[in-house]
């Protein structure tokens, strides 16, 4: 899939639109989901035209995948989620309901997550 540089985070990074950002360095930006899942709920996403996880492993220069997973981290500990935990999650494509083609990783925490995915959602 062909970037779309009309998408809601790429207008983010552009400042077009605002967000509550909670960390922004030159790999990186990390905000607050709008319609959050948990009571804390933050997307980072890096800073290049990136559809998906498999878009930016594939084409993204080193230093950007580096960065960019390094910022992941960096928000969790600084969000303070290290202790008692956190989930991370991207989405990819129709099997996995992606709403917004600029790759992103979901950071949850603040509560008991319970399972990784709803069980009768799990058989396919
Ligand atoms: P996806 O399903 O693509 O993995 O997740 C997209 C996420 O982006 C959703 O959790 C949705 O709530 C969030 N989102 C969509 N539009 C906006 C927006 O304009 N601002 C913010 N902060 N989050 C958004």
């Amino acid at each position: 899939m062909a970037y779309d540089d009309g998408n809601i985070f790429a207008k983010i990074l552009r400042g077009e639109i605002p967000c509550r950002k909670v960390y922004e360095d030159e790999h990186a930006l990390a905000f607050h989901d709008i319609n959050p899942q948990a009571p804390v709920h933050v997307l980072v996403i890096p800073k290049g035209p990136y559809v998906s996880m498999a878009d930016f492993t594939e084409n993204a220069p080193d230093d950007l995948v580096l960065g960019f997973f390094r910022a992941v981290g960096t928000v969790a500990r600084e969000l303070e989620l290290v202790e008692p935990g956190y989930r991370i999650l991207a989405n990819h494509g129709v099997h996995s309901h992606q709403e917004v083609p600029h790759l992103h990783i979901h950071i949850f925490g603040g509560k008991q997550l319970g399972p990784m995915l709803v069980k009768d959602r799990a058989k396919g």
